[in-house]
């Protein structure tokens, strides 16, 4: 009998996991006592291990089912370098590949097999299978099996008869997708027997989510992006010919961008994909044609140019950003125009019933986008779960970065009024422009500049109370209708107007985003340049050995290194996500660069850590990592203004931050925080009069120049002279 806690040593020996992720106990437990089971966990949830670590304990040969070929590849992949035998079978492979897998199995050196579905239409390849010793079957996006899901595969219907040609073999169904019809329908299809149906958490905590009204979509992606540089970005735009526009634009200013969708040829899309898993270049502009069994772990940010068509999308899309665990990113930049777009393709749907599901999913990812709640909790009261605590930490509403407007009901007032005045013939630009007294022709033609509400919230930007209007419309207290999206006041409409209800009004876009408590928390005690010096490492070992970076070693294991600095071996093993196996191959090469770069920037090494390491996977933490939050952002080139509302600290105590990263990083340049002609007047002064006290120097300089200057013009100063 295989036990849990054998499983627990191969995770530690192949992985470099310590512990179980919430959920992963449970599910292998099953696998262990041989019960049929669903295993529900959202993207990122660690579902492969559910499978792969009874794999390698228990006697013989798992059978893993799974839909794409890139993501078989994907997992055969991680597993080899891990140390673990595992192969697949599909039909793309050519002959001579195939018959060398076949003898693998025959001679028992393989734990784990990647079977294709369609194979098993095959009854003289199912006939040989029943010669192996088979420890478990896996299916692996097992709501292909469901026409209820969003990625219906035929061939996955033939799986039902594995559990006869199988008999005394456990079946373990894995999914993210979680609605109970598509559950039931895959206990039905594939024939389990009294299944464990195992839900995770639906929220991702380490992403944090945020929502804006398109307004530029250039320069709003930008904003993204120069949050991420060098790092893995994939944006989604709703057509071809954007994805192609955008992509241009940025690469035209300097981002390394390939654009993804179905008008290319499959050639080009496999190139773009593949450069994009290499990190060859950081972004992939893309329709939603991309993403299906991508499996890389370290996507630091998803944007959406425009809103999908239901939180279901929007869930699996987003959710491709951080599997590792670490923080990222998701933004979504929307317009009511996406809204009509949508709807108006949905006319073309041929039953009423699929209609009308499809536009209260429609309607839901609306009410998202102008919604004023928590987006963790928004998300997952949709799957049907809820949320603990009051405060996320991880999204634009509970940052603070949107605020609700004070006098929305007075402002609400003047912008519904004005529809009426304007007989409820126009539609919301033009409302506005009316409202900011725009000298429009077609307004002074129509006489429109001698109305009442003329002018009226002509003290904020037209772009304003454009989103304004659209957040009444998402509230229902106005409503677009006819071909011409006309403004119509409903009938609650009329109670605001009559003061009987107060509508909520979120703040004219505010421009900063503060860093998020996990993000801070990932970053703890990690150093930033080393983490970036292992980084490159990674990309050149994945090049040599052409697997993705993230194979090599993941995020979290780098910046675990970057953050313990180990001097030996046997302290790499401490790192999570260091396996034995890769220990020993890439340990060496990684355990120089991290003592090369020690001894040139003066650190300690072997940090002792705090036992437990922040981990995102289990709740929110509560330590105060402004300072290690700043460190990261300096190193972004942030001023300290910036900085400063970043991590909601006072000007002076991140002064003092930037003079303890200078010093820490050892940096010889004062620029972006000082310029350089202050630079070397202060330089001067410090030459005559010695770098302390600080009063004469300031008085020398007649006063000019402000103390914060001097104190990191003395702190660069002190390493030139190191
Ligand atoms: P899913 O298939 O559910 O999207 P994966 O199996 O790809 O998730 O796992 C997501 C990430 O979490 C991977 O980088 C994986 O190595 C990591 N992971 C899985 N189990 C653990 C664990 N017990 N401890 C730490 N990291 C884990
Ligand atoms: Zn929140």
């Amino acid at each position: 009998m295989t036990t849990l806690s054998e499983v627990k040593t191969a995770l530690k020996k192949y992985w470099g996991y310590d512990e179980f992720l919430p959920l992963q106990e449970r599910a292998i437990e099953s696998v262990l006592r041989g019960r049929d089971s669903i295993v529900v966990l959202p993207t990122g949830g660690g579902k492969s291990i559910c499978f792969q670590a009874p794999a390698v304990t228990l006697p013989g040969m798992a059978i893993v089912v799974s839909p794409l070929i890139s993501l078989m590849k994907d997992q055969i992949d991680s597993l080899t370098e891990c140390g673990i035998r595992a192969a697949r079978i599909d039909s793309s492979q050519p002959a001579s590949e195939r018959d060398r897998v076949i003898e693998q199995v025959i001679n028992r050196e393989l734990k784990l097999l990647y079977i294709a579905p369609e194979r098993f239409a095959s009854d003289g390849f199912i006939s040989f299978l029943r010669r192996v010793d088979i420890s478990l079957i896996a299916i692996d996006e097992a709501h292909c099996v469901s026409m209820w899901g969003h990625d219906f595969r035929p061939e996955y219907r033939r799986l039902g008869r594995l559990k006869e040609s199988f008999p005394g073999v456990s079946v373990h169904a894995y999914t993210a997708t979680a609605t109970e019809h598509v559950r039931s329908d895959i206990a039905v299809q594939l024939h389990l027997k009294d299944p464990e149906v195992l839900i995770g958490s639906f929220d991702r905590p380490n992403l944090v989510y945020r929502v804006k009204r398109r307004t530029n979509t250039l320069q709003q992606v930008r904003d993204v992006l120069d949050r991420h540089r060098n790092e893995s970005v994939i944006i989604y735009c709703i057509r071809r010919a954007d994805v192609d526009e955008l992509c241009a634009k940025l690469i035209r200013k300097g981002y390394r961008a390939v654009p993804y969708h179905a008008g290319m040829s499959a050639e080009d899309r496999k190139a773009a994909q593949d450069a994009f898993i290499t990190e060859e270049v950081d972004i992939i502009v893309a329709t939603v044609a991309f993403g299906m069994g991508i499996d890389k772990s370290n996507v630091r940010a998803v944007i959406h140019t425009g809103m999908p068509k239901s939180l279901e999308h929007y869930q699996q899309e987003s959710g491709r950003a951080g599997r590792d665990g670490l923080e990222a990113e998701c933004s979504l930049f929307w317009s009511g125009g996406d809204y009509g777009i949508w709807k108006s393709i949905l006319a073309n749907t041929e039953s009423d019933q699929a209609r009308s599901i499809a536009l209260s999913k429609l309607n839901g990812m609306y009410d998202y986008c102008t919604g004023l709640t928590c987006r963790h909790r928004a998300l997952v009261n949709y799957f049907g779960q809820d949320l603990e605590g009051t405060n996320c930490g991880a999204c634009d509403v509970c940052l603070g970065e949107i605020a609700s407007m004070d006098g929305a009901l007075e402002i609400a007032q003047k912008i519904l009024s004005c529809v009426v005045r304007l007989h409820e013939r126009f539609g919301a630009d033009y409302t506005a422009a009316v409202l900011s007294g725009s000298r429009d022709k077609r307004i002074l033609e129509r006489g429109h500049d001698e109305l009442s509400t003329y002018g009226l919230l002509s003290d904020v930007p037209k772009s304003t109370t454009r989103d304004w209007i659209e957040q009444l419309v998402g509230q229902g207290y106005l409503e677009k209708v006819g071909e011409y999206n006309l403004l119509q006041v409903t009938e609650s409409g009329w109670r605001v107007l009559h003061g009987e209800v107060v509508p909520t009004l979120i703040k004219p876009a505010d421009k900063h985003v503060r860093v998020s408590k996990v993000a801070a928390d990932s970053w703890e005690g990690v150093d930033h340049g080393l983490f970036e010096a292992l980084r490159s490492l990674r990309r050149e070992l994945a090049m040599q050995r052409s697997v993705p970076a993230y194979v090599v070693f993941s995020d979290a294991a780098l910046r675990g290194m970057a953050r313990l600095r180990p001097a030996s071996v046997d302290s790499l093993l401490h790192v999570s996500g260091v396996g034995r196996v890769k220990a020993e191959q890439y340990g060496d090469l990684f355990l120089d660069e991290i003592s090369r770069y020690c001894r040139e920037h003066a650190l300690s090494m072997d940090v002792a850590v705090p036992h437990r390491v922040p981990s995102l996977r289990k709740g929110r933490s509560t330590l105060n990592m402004a300072r290690q939050a700043a460190h990261g952002l300096f190193a972004r080139g942030m001023s300290i203004d910036e900085v400063a509302r970043a991590v909601e600290r006072a000007h002076s105590t991140v002064v003092e931050y930037l003079v303890s990263y200078i010093n820490k990083e050892g940096l010889t340049e004062a620029s972006p925080w000082v310029d350089e002609r202050t630079y070397d007047r202060i330089a001067d002064v410090v030459a005559s009069l010695g770098s302390e006290p600080l009063g004469p120097i300031y008085r020398a300089l007649g006063g000019e120049i402000p103390y914060d200057q001097i104190k990191i013009s003395i702190a660069v100063l002190k390493n030139r002279q190191q």
